[in-house]
């Protein structure tokens, strides 16, 4: 059965080809594809198309076929919702053409003008511009709070507050919110919590069961997982999910077919290279604690990090991504590091086969909690080269960052 999403003013949810009783593993590799529907093919082909045609006017007044229009979606794109419905516990899932605009449609079904929201000072800073230009210009006043501020964010949420913008851990710091907190604070006034779940995937943390109603990812970087496509997806539990759609359609957010079929084919190998990337990141992580010049690895899943113990409560793994402070020294040493890498690209985004360095400035940005530790940070994506040649490249780096440092 395709099973595919009803036309326009239906909310039934997407595609049920997927029964929630099923492992992960087993819905990334059969979930929302059904070869018997093209002529046995494994893969749902890629739906190029603007057109449907009805036969009749019932059909087209009805309103009874699956597709109506291609902005409104198509088996390329309702199969890749179904397979992240399933795997978030979702009621549904709506893609979008990048995960900035997973996340600008996300805050939007939420909001409109006199409204306030609470975004977590650690977030992607994408997010924050969004919040800050457009959802300023349109009203809504935004408020940055400390990442860590758990059931303490009942002390900032007011009668207009209608979300709690989540992101654990924090882009570039890595701080891990205790959602179940946040989430307990906002329910009480009926603010929506909304969560940038890129890091973890919905394998190694689940947001919907901690009490997130919406949760977001750049398809971009794990799901897509070869760094050749943009993508956002959006999904929400049964009381969000309306409004979501609702925005989404009214706003004419679609993603290509094309690019679905990448996030598709992408998400069927999701599990094992996230336990790959999750292996190799956390070996360098461990071994950068011991490296000269490193003055801390930002790494949930290590025990030196802060947050620790509820990275461990929450979470069952741990993604691909982490941050490293070295110790200070002047421009001059980060770029000897960073421009002279063999294996190490430098580069935005994360998420691919390859590994990638990154020198930030979280101190740049940040309101609520000024980022005060000294130093450089630069951000690590491991990917699937060598550990000791990425280890030797890293060795390498810090040697010259040293010399350079002390010259
Ligand atoms: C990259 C990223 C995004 C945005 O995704 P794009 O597809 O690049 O728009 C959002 N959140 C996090 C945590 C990211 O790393």
């Amino acid at each position: 059965m395709l099973s595919p999403r009803a036309p326009a003013q239906s909310l039934e949810m997407a595609n049920q080809v997927t029964h929630s009783s099923e492992k992960p593993e087993t819905i990334l590799t059969h979930g929302g594809r059904n070869p018997a529907d093209h002529f046995g093919f494994v893969n749902t082909p890629v739906y190029r198309g603007s057109t449907v045609l009805f036969p009749t006017l019932d059909a087209i007044e009805g309103r009874t076929q699956p597709y109506g229009y291609g902005r409104t979606g198509n088996p390329s794109t309702t199969d890749v919702e179904a397979v992240v419905t399933a795997l978030e516990g979702a009621a549904g899932t709506r893609l979008a053409p990048s995960g900035l605009s997973a996340i600008t449609t996300a805050l939007m079904s939420v909001v409109g003008s006199g409204d306030d929201i609470l975004v977590t000072d650690s977030a992607y800073e994408p997010t924050r511009n969004v919040c800050n230009t457009v959802l300023g210009r349109m009203g809504v006043s935004t408020r940055y709070y400390d990442p860590r501020i758990g059931a303490g964010i009942a002390d900032l949420i007011g009668p207009d507050t209608k979300a709690v913008f989540v992101e654990s851990p924090g882009s570039l710091t890595f701080e891990i919110q205790d959602l179940p907190a946040i989430a307990d604070a906002a329910h009480k006034v009926g603010a929506k919590v909304l969560i940038d779940n890129s890091w973890a995937t919905p394998l190694y943390f689940k947001p919907l069961e901690l009490g997130a109603d919406m949760v977001i990812h750049a398809g971009t970087k794990m799901f897509v997982g070869h760094s050749d496509a943009m993508s956002g997806t959006i999904s929400a539990n049964a009381a969000t999910f309306e409004q979501l759609a609702a925005t989404h359609r009214a706003m004419g957010i679609c993603a290509a077919p094309d690019e679905a079929y990448l996030i598709a084919r992408g998400l069927r190998t999701l599990s094992i290279r996230m336990q790959e990337h999750r292996r190799r990141a956390l070996d360098i992580a461990s071994w950068l604690e011991g490296q000269d010049g490193v003055a801390a690895v930002l790494h949930p899943a290590l025990e030196s990090h802060p947050d620790n113990a509820l990275f461990r409560r929450d979470f069952s793994g741990s993604g691909s991504l982490f941050s490293v402070l070295l110790e200070p020294a002047p421009r001059e040493a980060v770029a000897a590091l960073v421009d002279n890498m063999r294996v190490f690209g430098m580069g935005y985004s994360w998420g691919g086969y390859e590994s990638l360095i990154l020198p930030t400035k979280p101190g740049r940005v940040r309101t609520a909690v000024p980022w005060v530790a000294e130093g450089n940070l630069l951000r690590l994506h491991i990917g699937f080269e060598d550990v000791d040649d990425l280890k030797a490249d890293l060795s390498d780096g810090l040697e010259r960052y040293r010399a350079a440092r002390a010259g």
